[in-house]
This record gives structure tokens, C-alpha cells and sequence, in this order.
């Protein structure tokens, strides 16, 4: 399901009576650009399920993709790729992002015998294995297979007159090298690639958190219109995705019309999916309370009534530790003065997704609601 398919749908939808809206057109261009990463094919984000899931079939959106090994394999964006090549030595940008090759018999991986993993240069996608890795003669170090074949995509390459397979970075689009079919048992490929385009990582060594699978957690949070809120948590580190829904209420697969007949308890809320090998559910919480006014009862801005109540729905004691942790910090800095915190920490119930029109819908209307940017 991508940004595009949806939006169709979303331009005849209206925004509630009341809703104040603010056009943004970056953020339009923004949620485009992230939608894209819908289009590779994926493995769907398995929910470790810590509390209960409604399958009701309205929302489906997930901009992240995983691997079957479980590494975060979503296209970065140009300006996230652009940062990260900054860090390179001129010799790995000119491989990397020039597609250009180093010399034979140069390159300081060439003979590296070692055990364990050879990481992309620029974003620490694990791209090789020693496993796999063998002595080809040509001066490059040579790989019968990938780690995992979608960590690496492969593309026709006419440069020079000649007609090779490229082989890049699924994740960042890195220049990798070239893949031909006169390889070793089992594949019969030999995967040529460049020293410069690649980093080693010692089994045993610290692997950093980009080079680590995904750990999938779940948490939920209502902060009012939950248009905003999935917005801004969508585009947090290390957050897998986000998505509108109802949660708290008292009635099976409810609508957003029954929620705003202020009759079935539901809050808006958003289910947040997150690798926490790059963000805290403690760093969450604390967007969460940036993000909105955790001192209005009931309401936020112009939306008022009990389904934008503020609210962590937490998922095991953990989660409740740190949520009443960063509670009670905010209230003993009297962050907000005199005036309470009314926002509740309560166990999670049935979190049931909105409309479809509701999901990423400031990044299909370019509109801005109440919520701020916490990152
Ligand atoms: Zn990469």
C-alpha cells in the first residue's frame, strides 16, 4: 500500500467541522518522498502482539521494510544518504557515489581472512559474510552470495562498452561493485566488490546499531487528533511506523463517526512500531509530551472531547515504569507550571485502526494540525 494509492481516497475525505488546518507543503513533499519506500517488495512487520491486535482490514500502511534476515532495508532518503557519504574519505565517495572502482590488488580487504561481517561503507547494512568469501585471483575481494539477497540490488551497467551486472547497497544505494556468473559452487557467482565500499566487522566486535537486525516493540499513545501525532512519530529515529486508530473504548471495530459521537470511550490514539536498537520507549514518551499540551482536559486546541483525551496505553510493566518515570520528572520541573498533567497511563486495550483515509493524512492534504515537531 503506498502514499499514492491512498490519496485518492483521502482528497474526498473532509476534515472535521472545527479542525484548524495549516497548509505545509514540505511535509506533503516529505510523506511522498517516504512513501516510496513502500514500493520494494517486503516482509510483512510481524506485531510482537503485546497486547491485543484488531484485524478489521481498514489500515495497512508500512513505509518500513524489513529483510528476511530482519534488517531495516528501507531506501533512505537523498538528503540521509547525502549526510552520511559527507563522513566518507574521498576515496569510498568516489566508489561509493561515483560508481567508480579502485585499483587491483589495492584494496586493504583483498586479503583479510578473518571471521565475520562486511558492512556497507555509508550506511552499515551487513552486505557480506567471511562464510562466503573466497580467493578469485582478480585482485578484488570476491564473495560467492550475499548475506542476504535483498541487502543487495543489482542493476545492468553498459559503462565502457561492456555489459555487467552493478551491484549496490539495497539501503543506501552505494556503488557495491559488480556481480558475474563465474563463481564457485554453490551460486556460481563471484560478487567483485570494492574494499572502499565496505566495512569489516570482527565476529566478536561491537556491532552498532546500524549493522544490528531490527527489534520490533509497540507502543501507543492519544495526544489529540491523531492526524498530527502519527505524522510526527512516523518520523522519528528509529520509529518502523505509525498508525491512527481507536483504543480505550468499550465497543468492537468502532468508526470514526461513532468514536466522535462521544458514546463508545474511544481515544484517538496512534500505535507506534519501533526498533529499539535506535530509540528508547523512554525517547517516545518524551515526543509524546513534546508534542502536544498534556495539561488540557479532554482536548487539544480547537478538538474538544473525551476521544482526544491525552494517554499512554502501556503494554507491560516496563513501559508503565517509564511512563509514570518521565511523569513524575516533568512534574517535579513544573514544566508546566502551576497547571496539572492530565494525561493517564492505563494498560492498552483493542487498538483498532481507523479509515484508511485517516492514515498519513497530512502528508496527503499538506495540512498541520495541533502537534509540534519533537525531534
Ligand atoms: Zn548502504
Amino acid at each position: 500500500m503506498t502514499t499514492t494509492q491512498l490519496s485518492s481516497t483521502a482528497r474526498e475525505a473532509h476534515p472535521a467541522p472545527g479542525r484548524r488546518l495549516v497548509p505545509v507543503s514540505a511535509i506533503a513533499v516529505l510523506g511522498a518522498a517516504l512513501g516510496l519506500a513502500a514500493c520494494r517488495p517486503a516482509q510483512t512487520l510481524a506485531d510482537p502482539a503485546p497486547g491485543k491486535e484488531a484485524t478489521s482490514g481498514k489500515a495497512k500502511t508500512m513505509n518500513t521494510v524489513l529483510s528476511k534476515s530482519g534488517y531495516d532495508i528501507t531506501p533512505l532518503p537523498k538528503d540521509e544518504v547525502a549526510r552520511l557519504a559527507a563522513k566518507l574519505d574521498p576515496e569510498a565517495y568516489r566508489i561509493t557515489q561515483k560508481a567508480g572502482t579502485e585499483p587491483a590488488f589495492c584494496g586493504n580487504l583483498l586479503d583479510n581472512k578473518k571471521d565475520g561481517v562486511y558492512t556497507c561503507v555509508v550506511c552499515g547494512l551487513p552486505l557480506f559474510s567471511s562464510e562466503h568469501k573466497f580467493n578469485s585471483g582478480t585482485g578484488w575481494p570476491s564473495f560467492f552470495r550475499e548475506v542476504d539477497p535483498a541487502h543487495v540490488t543489482r542493476k545492468v551497467d553498459r559503462a565502457f562498452g561492456m555489459e555487467r551486472v552493478e551491484i549496490d547497497c539495497a539501503r543506501c544505494g552505494a556503488h557495491l561493485g559488480h556481480v558475474f556468473e563465474d563463481g564457485p559452487k554453490p551460486t556460481g557467482e563471484r560478487h567483485c566488490l570494492n574494499s572502499a565500499s565496505l566495512k569489516f566487522l570482527e565476529k566478536g566486535a561491537p556491532v552498532p546499531p546500524e549493522s544490528q537486525p531490527v527489534k520490533v516493540e509497540t507502543a501507543y499513545f492519544a495526544a489529540g487528533c491523531f492526524w498530527g501525532v502519527e505524522h510526527w512519530f512516523k518520523r522519528g529515529p528509529g520509529v518502523l511506523d505509525a498508525v491512527s486508530g481507536y483504543m480505550q473504548g468499550h465497543t468492537d471495530n468502532p468508526t470514526y463517526k461513532d468514536v466522535c459521537s462521544d458514546t463508545t470511550g474511544h481515544a484517538e490514539s496512534v500505535k507506534v512500531t519501533y526498533d529499539a536498537n535506535r530509540i528508547t520507549y523512554r525517547r517516545l514518551v518524551e515526543a509524546f509530551f513534546a508534542m502536544h499540551d498534556p495539561t488540557q482536559l479532554n482536548r487539544q486546541g480547537p478538538d474538544v472531547g473525551d476521544q482526544y483525551r491525552s494517554g499512554i496505553w502501556t503494554v507491560d510493566e516496563g513501559q508503565k515504569k517509564v511512563a509514570e518515570e518521565v511523569l513524575g520528572e516533568l512534574k517535579g520541573r513544573k514544566v508546566y507550571g502551576e497547571k496539572a498533567i492530565v494525561t493517564i497511563v492505563e494498560p492498552a486495550k483493542t487498538f483498532w485502526p481507523a479509515e484508511e483515509y485517516h492514515q498519513e493524512y497530512l502528508a496527503k492534504n499538506g495540512a498541520s494540525c495541533h502537534v509540534k515537531n519533537p525531534w
